[in-house]
């Protein structure tokens, strides 16, 4: 596994590959690894022949400057894990390799980016727009991988490659979570003891809700998720909504629509949690 710091180096080596016609798979990460992230590296190590991991803390798509400043950091950690996980190079660039001069790119994802994490974190989907696509310029792969944790990411980004013409497949990758439901993030290193303990209420509640579909209407249902979780005094919702997986629009009946999301952010103290949970009829 080869480590590259500098945009240049990594696409010498890039190029000698394209020219052997290998196909190139590439996951984008902010670091702080963990099994989810690992289960997308695992799924590129075995759809490509060349796997490409970057870990890049994207200061653009951070609207709270705590939450960058406090955002975890283990690189040496990280590439060792890489090592065993199918990983042959990662790009480690600074904030100056990526960001040459500022970036001052708008882009128009419609209401994609209106609802939801694009409403409570104003600015966060056009930053990650802004470093994805030059992550996917610098590393032109065939294929990039992106995890169901990240729903609305995942559904704008493949909005993106849309709007800017990028001949990349993108594909969505199951959520990982620990043993107790709870979806792994590189966030949950930031709870105490007992905000983790009390963490996995969320999906515990998600999964109970997807059972409760027969009983009860869209809003109901909502309501009922709302106050369960919130009657956690650990657990404060920021939102709850019930969308459809393509344009993101909230549904009012469990007909309208067949693939069904429900995509929530929990803040526990000051720490913000996602998770989203299928409400296929
Ligand atoms: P991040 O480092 O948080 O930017 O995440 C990098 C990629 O890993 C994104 O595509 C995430 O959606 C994905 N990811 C993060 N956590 C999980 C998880 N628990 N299960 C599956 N994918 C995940």
């Amino acid at each position: 596994m080869k480590v590259f710091d500098y945009k240049a180096d990594l696409q010498k080596e890039l190029r000698d590959l394209a020219q052997k016609n290998k196909k190139i798979g590439f996951v984008p990460t902010m670091g702080a690894l963990h099994e989810g992230h690992i289960s997308l590296i695992k799924k590129s190590a075995s759809d490509n022949d060349i796997t490409i991991v970057s870990i890049f803390v994207n200061p653009n798509q951070f609207n709270d400057k705590k939450d960058l400043e406090n955002y975890p950091r283990f690189i040496d950690k990280d590439i060792n894990l890489l090592k065993n996980a199918g990983c042959d190079f990662v790009f480690t660039p600074s904030v100056k390799e990526i960001y040459t001069e500022e970036d001052n790119r708008i882009f128009d994802f419609g209401d994609l980016d209106k609802v939801m994490e694009g409403k409570h974190r104003v600015g966060h989907f056009n930053g990650v727009a802004q470093v994805v696509s030059k992550l996917f310029n610098i590393v032109n792969p065939d294929v990039a991988y992106f995890g169901r944790k990240d729903f609305q990411q995942y559904v704008i980004i493949k909005k993106m490659v849309e709007i800017l013409n990028i001949p990349i497949k993108i594909i969505a990758c199951p959520i990982v979570r620990e043993k107790d439901g709870l979806a792994m993030s590189s966030r949950n290193l930031l709870l105490s003891k007992d905000q983790r303990k009390n963490s996995s209420f969320i999906s515990e509640t998600l999964f109970k809700a997807r059972n409760l579909i027969n009983k009860l209407n869209v809003k109901e249902l909502k309501d009922w998720v709302v106050d369960t979780i919130n009657s956690n005094p650990f657990l404060e919702v920021e939102y709850f909504d019930i969308v459809d997986d393509v344009e993101l629009k909230s549904i009012n009946n469990w007909q309208e629509q067949n693939n069904n999301v429900g995509c929530i952010a929990v803040k526990v103290g000051k720490i913000r949690l996602i998770d989203n949970i299928n409400f296929n009829l």
